[in-house]
C-alpha cells in the first residue's frame, strides 16, 4: 500500500496503471474509518482491480465550524485499516492541495437539495459537489463507492456524474450498523455513554415507522407518532423525520407503494448530529 499526499505523486502511479486495462475503484472518505467505510473498500476490492481511498476532511461541506473542528482524526489507525483491507493507494491531501484558492464555482443540485440535509445544512452539497468533482478529476476512477447511509448525498452524486458526464460507475453500498442497530458513523465516537444509548431512537424510529407504513397507517399519523416519541426524551432533538422518493428526493405526503421511497431522519444528541434512513420499498 502506498500513501500519497499530492496529485503529482499520483500521476506516475496512475500512468503505470494505465499501461494495462484495469479498473480503478475509488472510495472517498473523511477518515476516522469504521466498518461502514470498510464495507465500501470491500465492495471496491470485489469489482475493481485497484482500490484508491482518499482521506480528506473537507472544510467546505461543514456548515457548522465546531463540527469541523471536532471531527475525529485517527490517521494512523485509518492507514492500518486500509492496509489490512488490501487498499492499494491512500490519498491524504492537505487542505492547501485541494483548495490552493477558494473556489469561485458554486454548485446547486436543484430540488434534491431543497429539503432535509440541503435545507438544514446550507452550502453542504456545494462543498460535497466541489470536493467530489476535484477528487474524481484527480484520481480518474472508473468506479466510485458511496454509502447508502448518506442517501441524499447519493442522489446528489448521481446528478453530479450525470450532469458533468463523469465516466464513472456509481456503486452504492448498504449501511453498516452496530449490533444494536445504530448506523455506524465517524461522529459516534463523540457520543457519551447516555447519548450513545439515546441515539438508538434513530434506527428504532425508522423501523417502527416502516412497520406502521406496512401495516397501512397513514404517513401523517406515523410522522406525528414518531415526533411524540422523540419528545419523550429531552436529550434528543429531532431535526427532521420525512418520507421521500429515493431517486428524485421529493418529500412525500403519503406512501405510494409503486414509488421507491425511504424514510430519513436527522437528530441532535447534545452537540452531535446524526442521520440515518431506511428503504421502505426499493
Ligand atoms: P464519511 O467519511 O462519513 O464522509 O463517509 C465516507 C463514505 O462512507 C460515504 O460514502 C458514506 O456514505 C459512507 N459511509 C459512512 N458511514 C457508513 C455506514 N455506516 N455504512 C455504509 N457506508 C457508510
Amino acid at each position: 500500500m502506498q500513501v500519497i499526499y499530492t496529485p503529482s505523486q499520483w500521476l506516475p502511479i496512475h500512468q503505470k496503471y494505465l499501461q494495462t486495462p484495469q479498473i480503478i475503484g475509488f472510495v472517498p472518505t473523511m477518515g476516522a474509518l469504521h466498518a461502514g467505510h470498510q464495507a465500501l473498500i470491500a465492495a471496491s476490492k470485489i469489482t475493481a482491480d485497484i482500490t484508491v481511498v482518499s482521506i480528506f476532511v473537507n472544510p467546505t461541506q461543514f456548515d457548522n465550524p465546531s463540527d469541523f473542528e471536532k471531527y475525529p482524526s485517527t490517521l494512523d489507525a485509518d492507514l492500518q485499516k486500509c492496509e489490512s483491507a488490501g487498499v492499494d493507494i491512500v490519498f491524504v491531501p492537505a487542505i492547501s492541495t485541494i483548495y490552493p484558492q477558494k473556489p469561485s464555482l458554486k454548485m446547486h443540485f436543484g430540488e434534491v437539495e431543497q429539503i432535509l440535509e440541503g435545507a438544514f445544512r446550507p452550502g453542504h452539497f456545494n462543498g460535497v459537489g466541489i470536493v467530489v468533482s476535484k477528487l474524481f478529476n484527480l484520481i480518474q476512477p472508473q468506479q466510485a463507492f458511496f454509502g447508502q447511509k448518506d442517501l441524499q448525498q447519493v442522489a446528489v452524486i448521481k446528478r453530479l456524474i450525470r450532469d458533468l458526464s463523469f465516466p464513472i460507475e456509481l456503486i452504492i453500498v448498504p449501511t453498516k450498523r452496530e449490533p444494536d442497530g445504530l448506523a455506524m458513523s465517524s461522529r459516534n465516537v463523540r457520543l457519551k455513554t447516555k447519548a450513545r444509548k439515546d441515539a438508538l431512537i434513530l434506527s428504532q424510529s425508522l423501523a417502527k415507522a416502516k412497520a406502521l407504513l406496512m401495516a397501512g397507517k397513514s404517513w401523517p399519523f406515523i410522522q406525528n407518532q414518531i415526533k411524540l416519541d422523540f419528545e419523550q426524551n429531552k436529550s434528543v432533538k429531532l431535526e427532521y423525520f420525512e418520507l421521500v422518493s429515493s431517486d428524485q428526493f421529493v418529500q412525500l405526503g403519503e406512501f405510494e407503494s409503486t414509488l421507491p421511497s425511504s424514510i430519513c431522519v436527522a437528530a441532535y444528541l447534545g452537540p452531535v448530529r446524526l442521520i440515518d434512513n431506511i428503504t421502505v420499498n426499493a
